[in-house]
């Protein structure tokens, strides 16, 4: 087997590339507005009750209507998977890699076509949809090699006499709960690392992105996953989620998205059911109040570009986004100038024709974001933004506030929208004091040219991932192995060496010879 390599990155530079994403838009604008059911055990159900996924960017635009599970096919789906459980865990793990290594490639040939639905669902602009794909096909590629690799014996002490082994075996049945922010790439990689370490799952996607989610399922079954293994399941977070997560067969729950749903879900998994023979096992990874630090000697112009596109791509709606910037007294002004600078020429319009700031995701988020914004102009300087923006969709400008103290709301709390907190601190120690005074701890970046300094914020910066001298966004699988501390979650450290263990348990075998 070839080794992994992350998928490139399209260049929307090219002419040629340009045009293959316009077509796809093109095409998958012809598409809009189906009907999709659910898949239970392989079988489509179509219920009375439907989600409705509406284009953020354009509100006149439905992109799709998903079936809405109910507890009783929570239920149903619940039980096949059960039953598949059991024929699913004897299956090696090549042969189950198999079906992630053809399913990466059916996306592959289908990227830009997977990556104009996110335009439309999500309101991702063509870099960020086409990057998002990517990122699916490399979860795909690396957790099946992962399964190989921790497919075999492992490695234990030699005793004379004894016939010793340890191999990894799956759990059970897991609960994926998936964000609609990396509507593609995460929910790929949550339920494919699942699946391939021998669980069978249910699946309930974010309810603003159940469409492209739909897609993915369809794509496990081009590659030939047999029915029951992956359960496609939307319905309301509330509903079937609370079921799903207190049932006594769920073994693990995979969950990305809010601390208060993580929360929760990790209150509800630890009480024991009726039934249950199991302590449920949890994972879930949650927000953050990202920050880049900059410092009196680091090179201005390339810390104004990580800020911005830290705090901006996407409209800041990625849990790795620097919401804040805590900058050095001495380059304060500076910075402040440099990054508005940058923020003016951001234009917002819709994702699907490409405008580098496109719409947040619902009604509830552009309020929330709105509401923030006016507490910003309490706390601190308005230097650009602060306003809806034009056009028929949930579009807000993007925001700068100066002044921030680093206890303010805008300082602390996870907004996820565009807006940016910059903070001034009296010295580097005093930045790095700043970083790490919040709940959150997941992705951090510092600008500095002094070696001295790198290697304290090596130690000192307390957060999952941690960058020098480039952005806080944009992990890759392999290489940047991601999740955060305190309040960001369990550290699962998706795409990376230790993930595939949270979905299995080891069994130590002794014979005496
Ligand atoms: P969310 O509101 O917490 O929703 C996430 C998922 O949980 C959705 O599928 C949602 O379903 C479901 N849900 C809601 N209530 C539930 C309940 N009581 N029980 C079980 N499931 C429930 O988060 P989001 O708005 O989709 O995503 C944004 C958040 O995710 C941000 O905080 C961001 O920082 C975080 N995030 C973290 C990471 C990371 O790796 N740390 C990555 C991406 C995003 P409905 O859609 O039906 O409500
Ligand atoms: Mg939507």
């Amino acid at each position: 087997m070839i080794e992994f390599k992350n998928e490139p990155f399209s260049n929307f530079a090219d002419p040629a590339t340009k045009a293959k994403m316009a077509e796809a838009v093109a095409l998958v604008k012809n598409e809009l507005s189906q009907d999709y059911p659910l898949v239970i055990n392989g079988e489509r159900v179509f219920t009375e009750q439907k989600i409705t996924s509406v284009n953020p960017g354009n509100l006149d635009q439905v992109v799709g209507t998903v079936g809405k599970a109910d507890r009783t096919l929570a239920a149903k789906a619940l039980h096949a998977a059960l039953e598949m459980f059991e024929s699913w865990k004897r299956f090696t793990p090549a042969a189950r890699a198999g079906y992630l290594f053809k399913a990466a490639a059916v996306m592959r040939r289908r990227k830009f076509e997977l990556a104009a639905w996110l335009c439309f669902e999500a309101g991702k602009n063509w870099a960020e949809a086409d990057a998002d794909v990517a990122e699916a096909i490399d979860f795909m590629e690396f957790y099946g090699r992962e399964a190989i690799r921790l497919g075999g014996n492992q490695p234990v002490t030699v005793l004379p006499g004894e016939d010793n082994r340890l191999t990894y075996i799956p759990l059970g049945v897991g609960v994926v709960i998936a964000p609609w922010n990396f509507p593609l790439a995460i929910l790929a990689g949550m339920t494919t690392a699942a699946v391939v370490a021998g669980n069978t799952v249910v699946l309930k996607p974010a309810s603003a992105a159940p469409v492209i989610a739909f897609k993915f399922m369809e794509i496990m079954e081009a590659a030939g996953i047999p029915a029951g293994v992956i359960n496609y399941l939307p319905g309301s977070g509330s509903e079937v989620g609370d079921f799903l997560v207190t049932h006594p067969k769920t073994r693990f729950i995979s969950f990305t998205g809010s601390k208060d749903v993580g929360l929760r879900i990790n209150e509800l998994a630890a009480r024991h059911q009726p039934g249950q023979i199991w302590l449920k096992r949890v994972v879930a990874e949650m927000g953050g109040k990202d920050a880049v630090v900059v410092d009196a000697d680091a090179s201005l112009e390339d810390a104004a570009d990580g800020i911005a596109a830290s705090a901006f791509g996407f409209q800041g709606q990625k849990c790795s986004a620097g919401s804040r910037a805590i900058v050095h007294k001495d380059v304060y002004d500076k910075v402040v100038e440099l990054v508005v600078e940058r923020v003016r020429k951001l234009q917002v319009g819709p994702a699907e024709e490409n405008f580098p700031a496109g719409p947040v995701i619902d009604a509830a988020a552009q309020k929330k974001i709105l509401e923030y914004i006016e507490i910003g102009k309490q706390e601190g300087k308005l230097e650009i933004g602060g306003l809806k923006a034009e056009g028929n969709g949930y579009y807000i400008q993007p925001t700068v506030f100066s002044g921030i103290a680093p206890e303010a709301r805008l300082a602390q709390e996870e907004i996820f929208g565009p807006v940016l907190a910059m903070i001034k601190a009296e010295s580097f120690e005093h930045a790095l004091e700043i970083f790490n005074n919040t709940e959150y701890g997941l992705t951090g970046s510092l600008y500095s040219s002094n070696r001295e300094k790198i290697e304290r914020a090596r130690s000192d910066m307390h957060c999952g991932n941690l960058y020098f001298n480039r952005k806080c966004t944009g992990a890759l699988v392999g290489v940047h192995p991601f999740g955060g501390f305190n309040m960001s979650g369990t550290d699962s450290k998706a795409g990376g060496r230790d993930y595939l263990l949270l979905f299995s348990q080891a069994k130590s075998v002794s014979e005496k010879l």
